[in-house]
């Protein structure tokens, strides 16, 4: 187990030792380089405790090699805040070291700039920037992390309120990427550390009553560690097992999550069994369960599944000698190396050589995310929900396995595989059976997604998924499509507005205007402009008058009148492009208007609307059987929008004689014709019947009465309905 105390009397040439003990052949002269020039830039320099300041990153510089990080990472945690500190520069740096070492520094006095507030929304933002120093080098981040780790051993002289402040975003920031890069002996200190300062009262009882039992506990464990170690050399397994108590942090979850006292938490002790390779840790296992009783359903297996951040370890409990329950973690010394330094130990120095080329999926995954994520909160939910919440495994056809989180569906599946797979699924087989997209899937199902080309997410969508990821994606897809659609209500309001005045956008963006307009109007792109425009912050008033080549003087008369106008001109607009009314009422703008689910009216059919109780107005076929009379006072004229672009979710029912392959036959002819499925639900029909719902989504009736008519052609079909 790893620790990060801080050490007031450490010096360089322990750190030096320390280093030489895992890295012989270390360049001592480059790192005792490193520690003089540190010291000599921050001489006279203090910190809050009194101590010099050069114990803070001689410190940072331990905590790195008790992790066993490669030599510029040690260099640059030495040097990490020379710049932002000192009167150094990066060239001082470049030509002193090397430009690695330079870079990995400024990356950190970049990160060290960030205006940290407390606002949720501002925490986001930060950590967006974290992600991004990533982007360059992820070592930034772990000598971030070594920094901070250091900061807060030594929070407690600092005021109280810089105390809390510093804990919370830690707990905010810092404990979710540890825990996301794997570093786990970091995290859990961490974690340890904030309570502490956030709830001292809990954190000092948890204290006392563990200090309190601890003789009792100490030899409990001796005794556990050695009836383990004797059963597992019965099979001449040899193995290394160790055990401790829980951290405080984990022990208080556990006591909130299940709404206990401490005295009633049993399993607060954990015990890890170390072997050589994969085949002994399932040998210990057997061993294990076979000696002690296993507590049904706490038996994970990250080996063969490992977790995002490459964890790997197999975790039972059982009850343990005393018939108390025990948690026991059996995994390899690689394993244990990775559970505990988690990124970083692909960073370890190995023969010679240092692995820079480490692929992290999760990371590259994350730096994706945060270009393509709009809003930050999202990109920091995605990473501190989808991880902790894992539980259920899911199978492609493949084989390939996805953790996801509990309750997830297949939507929420199909982004987990791929964000385009996401967009454009239309339905899935789970086990080979056709379900809805709100399908809840279980641990072990093999899923299997349809797609169509023509598919695309909708707001429903949101609603139905469970995991951030696919949550993000949606929104970030939706939020595009609605800032397309302002852009073309902008330019077309504009362009019109703009005749007022004998000009037009092109004439403005040939008289180079733009830049002033863009600066005057606080908009970065010309796109943002329209934007603007579009959702009415912007007028086109507005626009020319930051226009410097369009005299004011000689358009004042009509500056008046195109106010009015142009809003009269984004109403009409909006209204003829807007997606979300495929249906006209008359003489109302901005109403909401429904199809009704009972009949679901597609473009053709005859339709009447009615005026619901705030709901706006509901749209019913006029032969729909749930209208009744009474109703009809209420009903108003609506008409079907000609510029919608149509598509509409409509049911249709298919009984086939039950022969294999008679549905896939049907979806694949419907997949062919280019329409989505949007949900699909076969049921067995007495007489060697079935029945297969599905709901498609169409333009118009024409095209409704086209699938049904294909349908009715595939061979078996007995009949086909729209329901
Ligand atoms: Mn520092």
């Amino acid at each position: 187990m790893i620790s990060f105390s801080h050490e007031r009397e450490l010096d360089i040439e322990t750190l030096l030792r320390r280093i030489q003990g895992y890295y012989p052949d270390a360049d001592v002269e480059f790192i005792q380089k490193a520690y003089d020039f540190a010291e000599k830039a921050h001489e006279g320099q203090k910190r809050s405790s009194g101590e010099l300041y050069i114990t803070h990153p001689l410190n940072v510089a331990n905590i790195l090699t008790s992790m066993r990080m490669d030599i510029f990472t040690i260099v640059s945690g030495l040097l990490h805040d020379t710049i932002e500190d000192c009167d150094v520069t990066e060239e001082d740096i470049r030509r002193e070291f090397n430009p690695e070492v330079a870079e990995i520094v400024v990356g950190l006095t970049k990160i060290s700039q960030i205006k940290f507030r407390t606002k949720e929304e501002s925490q986001a933002e930060n950590f967006r920037k974290l992600v991004v120093s990533m982007a360059k080098d992820i070592r930034v981040i772990i000598i971030k992390l070594a920094d901070r780790m250091h900061n807060m051993r030594t929070l407690q002289y600092m005021s109280v309120e810089k105390q809390m402040k510093k804990a919370q975003e830690t707990l905010d920031i810092y404990v979710p990427l540890a825990n996301r890069l794997g570093i786990n002996s970091l995290k859990a200190e961490l974690e340890d550390l904030c309570l502490r300062y956030m709830k001292p009262e809990i954190y000092y009882r948890l204290a006392e009553k563990v200090a309190m039992k601890k003789s009792e506990r100490d030899s409990y464990i001796r005794e556990t560690v050695s009836t383990v170690e004797e059963k597992l050399s019965e099979y001449s397994l040899d193995a290394d097992v160790k055990g401790r108590s829980k951290h405080f942090y984990s022990i208080y979850k556990k006591m909130r999550a299940r709404g206990v006292d401490f005295d009633q938490i049993q399993d607060i002790l954990a015990f890890r069994v170390i072997v050589d390779n994969i085949t002994e840790c399932y040998k210990a296992l057997g061993i294990i369960h076979s000696s002690f009783t296993p507590i049904p359903g706490r038996f994970k297996d990250y080996i063969a599944i490992p977790k995002l951040n490459n964890y790997q370890s197999l975790h039972t409990t059982v009850v343990g000698p005393k018939t108390e329950r025990i948690e026991i973690q059996i995994r390899t010394e690689e394993m244990d190396s990775v559970a505990e330094t988690g990124v970083a130990a692909h960073w370890k120095y190995k023969e010679g050589m240092v692995s820079k080329n480490t692929k992290l999926d999760w990371v590259q995954e994350l730096l994706q995310f945060n270009k393509e994520v709009y809003d930050n909160s999202d990109l920091l939910d995605a990473v501190k929900n989808d991880f902790d919440t894992g539980g259920i495994f899911i199978f492609t056809p493949s084989g390939d396995v996805q953790e996801l989180m509990y309750e997830s569906t297949p939507l929420d599946f199909a982004f987990a595989v791929h964000t385009e797979v996401g967009f454009r699924c239309v339905g899935a087989k789970v086990n080979s059976k056709m379900v809805p997209l709100r399908h809840r899937l279980k641990s072990g199902d093999t899923v299997e997604i349809l797609t169509s080309k023509t598919q695309s997410p909708s707001k429903d969508w949101l609603n139905i998924v469970k995991t951030s990821r696919a949550k993000s994606k949606i929104k970030q897809w939706l939020l595009k499509q609605e800032r397309e659609r302002n852009i073309i209500i902008g330019r077309e309001v504009l362009e019109k507005s703009l005749k007022v005045f004998d000009t037009s956008l092109k004439k403005i963006q040939k008289s180079g205007d733009i830049p002033a307009i863009l600066k005057s109007l606080r908009c970065k792109l010309e796109d943002d402009l329209l934007v603007g425009v579009g959702v009415g912050k912007i007028t086109p008033k507005m626009i020319v008058e930051a226009a410097p080549s369009i005299e004011i003087e000689k358009v004042e008369e009509k500056l008046s009148e195109i106010d009015s106008y142009s809003k009269k001109l984004a109403t009409t607009v909006r209204k003829k492009t807007s997606k979300d009314n495929a249906v006209i009422v008359d003489g109302m703008n901005d109403v909401m208007v429904r199809i009704a689910r009972c009949c679901n009216a597609i473009p053709g059919d005859s339709i009447v609307g009615y005026i619901t109780r705030g709901r706006g107005i509901s749209v019913h076929t006029t032969s729909c059987s749930r209208v009744s009379p009474e109703d009809m006072v209420r009903s108003v004229p609506v008409e079907w929008n000609a510029e919608f672009a149509f598509k509409h979710p409509v049911s249709v029912r298919a009984i086939t004689n039950d022969r294999p392959g008679v549905l896939s036959q049907i979806s694949k002819i419907i997949n062919g014709m280019n329409i989505n499925i949007k949900s699909a639900m076969a049921k067995s029909l007495p007489d060697s019947k079935g029945s297969f719902v599905f709901e498609v989504e169409v333009r118009d009736y024409s095209e409704l009465l086209k699938i049904i008519n294909t349908i009715e052609s595939v061979e078996d079909v007995i009949s086909v309905v729209r329901v």
